[in-house]
């Protein structure tokens, strides 16, 4: 996109933001819910499709420009973003980068206009870091794929009109080369949905499990189209959503620094503002160092990504730091606001509970650990052990 359209649409994002989330938020706290017409104005504005190429009807932006956009989106309660994320990363992005020609023309235009939702199914009760050893059976029948199992914890299910569903395709070979994307329309006959997932925080985001019985699908829905290199598009898809997860954690660094500030301004003890005390200042203080190195190592790792040239420990880096600051900068957030930071009406306390999953989901921070050291020792000549 040219500079001044992107700048264009930027500015848009950020009064969007301003003017229909933020004064939203305790609606959706309340409610548990994304009001529809909020659902409505973010299809109207592409925000279904910023992620997927001009030729397929999205909007097409870099990892940078998305980024860009993702940090505007931290800044508020994160269940707005989680409406149009999966579609936007993990769930379409698998069909961009490995899909067939046939399947991205297919596919892109609707989930680029929002007429659906697109869901990603990878983890599994007894599969989560270890993605590797999921077990979804696809067992081929004819020109179908006869799909059995049940996925956990899967973002945005109930709303979704289409899943990628990472399975077994070839149940002798252990681990990831046995493993295929299926893109899997939600009526399909025998795919059904398990109780919402009650979750610590981001209400009116919704989870839960997907149950598959005797799910029959294409051998053409394979993304594409030869079996065997699912675990491959999966990590594809989860290297991009890792940058956009590390911009919302920067952008929400961001706005509870700014949470951290007002209050240190009116808060008034012994005789004066909170914020003339050294101690509190010295939160202040590390808040911001965390929010600005996050921001910077987001914008560093999106751009090298654009480039074709941000290695997997790169993204790592940024998932890791940006998701563990955003935990830290909440904390503080917490303790500047005293006993008002522990009451459930007060905003910090919700981002408190709300940053707790960034460090979860898309890959643990241990597993961004795992990545980062591994790539370091490896290149220094250590063999990969047996196991882990
Ligand atoms: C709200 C929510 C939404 C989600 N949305 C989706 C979704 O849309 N699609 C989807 O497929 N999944 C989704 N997930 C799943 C999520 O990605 C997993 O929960 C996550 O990857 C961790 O897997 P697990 O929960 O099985 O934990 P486990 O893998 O069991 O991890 C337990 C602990 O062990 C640690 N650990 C595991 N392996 C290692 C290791 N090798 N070295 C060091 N420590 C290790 C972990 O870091 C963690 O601390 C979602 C989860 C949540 C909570």
């Amino acid at each position: 996109m040219d500079r001044e359209t992107f700048g264009l649409l930027l500015d848009t994002v950020r009064r969007f933001v301003e003017a229909r989330l933020i004064p939203n938020e305790d609606r959706v706290e309340a409610e548990d819910a994304v009001p529809d017409e909020i659902i409505t104005e973010m299809r109207d504005l592409g925000l279904f499709g910023l992620s997927v190429p001009v030729e397929y009807g999205g909007l097409g932006l870099t990892m940078a420009e998305e980024s860009a956009v993702a940090f505007e989106f931290g800044r508020t309660a994160f269940a707005f973003r989680s409406v149009f994320g999966t579609t936007v990363g993990i769930g379409s992005q698998g069909i961009v980068v490995d899909g067939t020609e046939a399947q991205k023309g297919e596919w892109l235009p609707r989930l680029a206009s929002g007429e659906r939702i697109a869901s990603f199914a990878l983890t599994e009760p007894d599969a989560g870091s270890d993605a590797a050893s999921i077990r979804l059976a696809a067992k081929r029948d004819g020109d179908v794929y006869r799909l059995n199992g049940t996925k956990r914890y899967i973002t945005n299910a109930p709303r979704a009109g289409l899943f990628t569903v990472m399975a077994r395709t070839d149940p002798e070979t252990e681990g990831a080369r046995g493993i295929s994307a299926f893109i899997v329309p939600a009526e399909t006959p025998g795919i059904s949905f398990g109780k919402a997932d009650k979750k610590m925080g981001q209400r009116g985001t919704v989870t839960c499990d997907v149950i598959f019985n005797d799910v029959a699908v294409p051998a053409a829905n394979i993304i594409g189209g030869v079996p065997g290199r699912g675990f491959k598009t999966a990590m594809k898809a989860l290297d991009r959503g890792r940058i956009h997860i590390a911009a919302l954690a920067a952008g929400m660094c961001d706005r509870l620094l700014n949470e951290q500030v007002s209050y240190a301004v009116e808060r008034r003890q012994f005789g004066q503002a909170i914020g003339n005390f050294q101690l509190i200042q010295g939160m202040i203080a590390d808040s911001r160092v965390d929010a600005y190195a996050a921001r910077v190592l987001v914008t560093d790792v999106a751009s090298k990504f654009d480039a074709g040239e941000a290695q997997a420990a790169d993204i790592a880096s940024a998932k890791y730091f940006a998701t563990e600051a955003a935990g830290r900068v909440a904390d503080r957030a917490v303790q500047i606001h005293g006993g008002a930071g522990y009451m459930v009406d007060s905003k910090v306390e919700r981002f408190y509970r709300d940053v707790r999953l960034l460090r979860i989901y898309e890959g643990t921070s241990q597993i961004q650990q795992v990545i980062i050291a591994k790539s370091l020792l490896r290149s220094a000549g250590l063999p990969p052990a047996s196991a882990a």
